[in-house]
């Protein structure tokens, strides 16, 4: 076939509004799929990159990592996808494949040159890579997920980074029957959380700045809710977590945080603020605590969590809307103006 000329949504400098334009997506190689995008969550990480918050980026970009779609054509060597399939591409679209990390599946943590991003990053044949915001996507077959029955496309589009943010230290610090776990910012990662922890069998406790979202929190599947704002959070839940999920991208006071955790605790951060942070090291010595951080998952993890999602029957909390009124979004999402995640509905990029 012949490569596909795609519709898509752009920003074509730094900081200026996205608009709509064309990109081609390249012709299909043995283990490529290309993907009909039915939708694409806005992650905060889309803002931080057009905006060049996070480093200089690529452009034109087109942002978008949280894409579900059908996939319409096959290469020749692909046997895992077929016409039809309902699929899911996350925050990465290649890794060497060969290192220590990738091996073990942990190919966001690639040591030889790193994943390759979905968007805003060079593929390792040198191609500029575009993201979900746009009609149609080529990726190889290996870097692809499933998206089980029962989870509707719109829902699951955000959980291929919100989801899976969420779902890989959850799991890999056991979250379960018995721990105590705190979700600190209830936003499109910390609803995530909620629900995840929940299903996981732990008691969840979310800690927003005011309890505007409380109701929200205990519906998601939190057993308690705390505003930060309030000092009297931090005497009452002293020393009380297991384990602390930090998503928010501000600098935050983490030695008020640390203390919140048990002998042994751990506080995860998956949130990326735009300055450095600093701590006391006694918040961690006192009480044998550990700071640590956590990027997303690998494809196998990423699998293992859409299953298991499907099976406890959630996907994400969205707000579905047309592709013109992805600038008004950044402007929500900047506010924390959303519950809990925008997602575009590429039907509207296809008019
Ligand atoms: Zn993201
Ligand atoms: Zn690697």
């Amino acid at each position: 076939m012949t490569s596909v000329t795609a519709t898509a949504y752009a920003a074509p400098a730094p900081k200026a509004p996205l608009e709509r334009t064309t990109i081609e997506r390249r012709d299909l190689r043995e283990h490529d799929v290309l993907i009909d995008i039915a939708y694409a969550g806005i992650c905060h990480s889309d803002i931080h990159q057009a905006r060049e918050e996070w480093g200089r980026g690529s452009f034109p970009m087109v942002p978008g990592h949280e894409i579900a779609g059908v996939v319409s054509e096959v290469g020749p060597g692909v046997t895992k996808y077929a016409v039809g399939d309902r699929v899911g591409v996350g925050c990465f679209v290649d890794s060497c494949r060969e290192c220590e990390q990738c091996q073990a599946g942990l190919e966001q943590y690639c040591q030889v040159g790193g994943m390759t991003g979905t968007y805003n990053d060079t593929d390792r044949q040198g191609e500029k890579t575009y993201g979900g915001y746009s009609t149609h996507i080529v990726v190889d077959e290996n870097y692809v997920l499933r998206i089980p029955e029962g989870l509707s496309l719109d829902v699951a589009a955000p959980l291929l980074c919100a989801g899976i943010t969420l779902y890989s230290p959850l799991a890999h610090w056991n979250a379960g029957p018995g721990k105590k776990v705190a979700i600190l910012g209830v936003g499109g990662l910390g609803h995530m959380g909620i629900r995840i922890a929940h299903a996981m069998g732990a008691e969840v406790t979310a800690l927003s700045q005011s309890l505007r979202k409380k109701e929200d929190a205990l519906r998601l599947g939190a057993d308690h809710y705390y505003a930060t704002s309030d000092p009297e959070t931090f005497s009452a839940l002293a020393g009380s977590f297991d384990l602390i999920v930090n998503t928010v991208s501000a600098v935050l006071d983490l030695d008020a945080y640390l203390s919140l955790l048990k002998v042994d605790g751990s506080m995860v951060v998956v949130g990326a603020p735009e300055n450095a942070s600093s701590l006391n090291l006694f918040s961690l010595i006192g009480a044998r605590r550990s700071l640590s951080g956590s990027s997303i998952g690998g494809i196998r993890e990423t699998q293992e969590m859409l299953d298991f999602c499907a099976e406890h029957g959630f996907g994400a909390e969205i707000e579905v809307i047309n592709a013109d009124r992805i600038n008004e979004a950044y402007e929500r999402v900047m506010a924390s103006d959303v519950r809990y995640r925008f997602v575009i509905d590429i039907a509207s990029l296809r008019d």
